[in-house]
């Protein structure tokens, strides 16, 4: 099948390349974004491959159904970016890779929990230019610290299964709790709770209308002062400007951020040689208790290897009119 891949970078090539197995299908690479300007590309392809910031809204989905696709087939497992009503009326097929390695992004987050609490980002710069001096640097033990876990699915598991194994406490919030969690003895609680009782909340829900915006500055107001937040999940679960307010006034104590609100503007992309326009994002960048990584928690070679065969089979399956087990029920939508 001849399959227009968005958003390409070399590793996408290397990675899909390898698991299209005899060039079963025509993979033609896109660096540019999917976008209602560049859905022009899509002329002639039965399929699209897109990934976490193309956009994928009700234009596009049009634009792109005009021009004969047929299916979405997304490199990722959010689909938060879909306009789902749109691509049910336009009879699209949306697939998706629901799990390619949970292990990745829950040890990412357990990486800038670290990071944040020992300081290492700024260490490692201070040692570079000969200065071994302390001060600044004082950490805590993780060994007894009460954590909170927001969205106990797959990754949120796991990141309480590697902090379980830390000696943290763990508290968490689902809306349909996991028992793997609460065989480490997480103890399940309302929001407000987890908020005011955790030393580090971790973010592990998708991003969906009632998780929007789920940390503002009602949630800031119920937290513990100086505690850590940590969102490896989807940016707009969290209202930047009351996050900042809440990083001025020392209520919240360390900030780790692998995704952002509006980083459809800025990541996967070298902007070094630009002056960057987003004065939100900029304020960040000025706090010394503030880690950002550019949306790289699922960047492993695993975590590749898998996005690139689930993606492969997800188009085959398509192809060859078979069920697929990846495929997002949009039928279910019209009930
Ligand atoms: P999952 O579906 O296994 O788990 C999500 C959990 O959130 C489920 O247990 C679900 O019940 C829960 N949930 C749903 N609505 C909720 C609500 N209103 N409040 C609290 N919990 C709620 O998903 P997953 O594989 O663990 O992925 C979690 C999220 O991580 C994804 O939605 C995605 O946005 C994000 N993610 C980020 C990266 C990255 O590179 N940074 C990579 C993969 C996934």
């Amino acid at each position: 099948m001849k399959v227009a891949v968005f958003s390409t970078k070399s590793y996408d090539r290397t990675f899909l390349t390898a698991a299209n197995v005899g060039g079963q299908h025509e993979l033609v690479f896109f660096e540019p974004r999917l976008n209602l300007e560049t859905s022009v590309l899509t002329a002639g392809f039965p399929a699209v491959c897109a990934f976490v910031n193309d956009c994928l809204d009700a234009k596009t989905l049009r634009a792109i159904a005009q021009k004969g696709v047929r299916l979405l087939a997304l490199r990722s497992a959010g689909f938060d970016r879909v306009d789902l009503a749109a691509a049910r009326d336009l009879d699209l097929t949306l697939v998706r890779v629901p799990a390619y390695s949970p292990y990745a992004v829950a040890e990412h987050a357990v990486a800038m929990i670290l990071s944040l609490n020992r300081r290492i980002h700024r260490a490692y710069n201070r040692v570079r230019e000969g200065n071994f001096a302390l001060d600044g640097l004082l950490g805590f033990d993780l060994h007894g610290k009460t954590v909170g876990i927001v969205g106990t699915g797959k990754i949120g598991a796991l990141t309480a299964k590697i902090l379980h194994g830390f000696g943290c406490r763990l508290l968490g919030y689902d809306v349909s709790p996991n028992p793997d969690c609460q065989a480490l003895q997480m103890e399940y609680v309302a929001l407000p709770k987890l908020f005011a009782a955790s030393d580090i909340v971790s973010l592990h829900c998708p991003l969906i209308p009632e998780t929007y915006h789920l940390i503002g500055a009602e949630a800031i107001g119920q937290m513990k002062p100086g505690m850590m937040l940590i969102n490896t999940s989807r940016g707009q679960l969290i209202d930047t400007k009351a996050v900042t307010k809440g990083l001025k006034s020392g209520k919240i104590g360390y900030l780790g951020l692998d995704v952002y609100e509006q980083e459809t503007d800025l990541f996967f992309e070298d902007l070094s040689n630009q002056v960057i326009q987003d004065d939100v994002f900029g304020r960040l960048l000025t706090f010394p208790n503030v880690l950002i990584t550019g949306h790289q928690a699922f960047f492993t070679e695993e975590a590749l290897k898998n996005i690139a065969e689930t993606t492969i089979a997800n188009i085959t399956d398509f192809e060859r009119g078979r069920t697929c087990p990846n495929q997002i029920n949009l039928e279910e939508l019209k009930k």
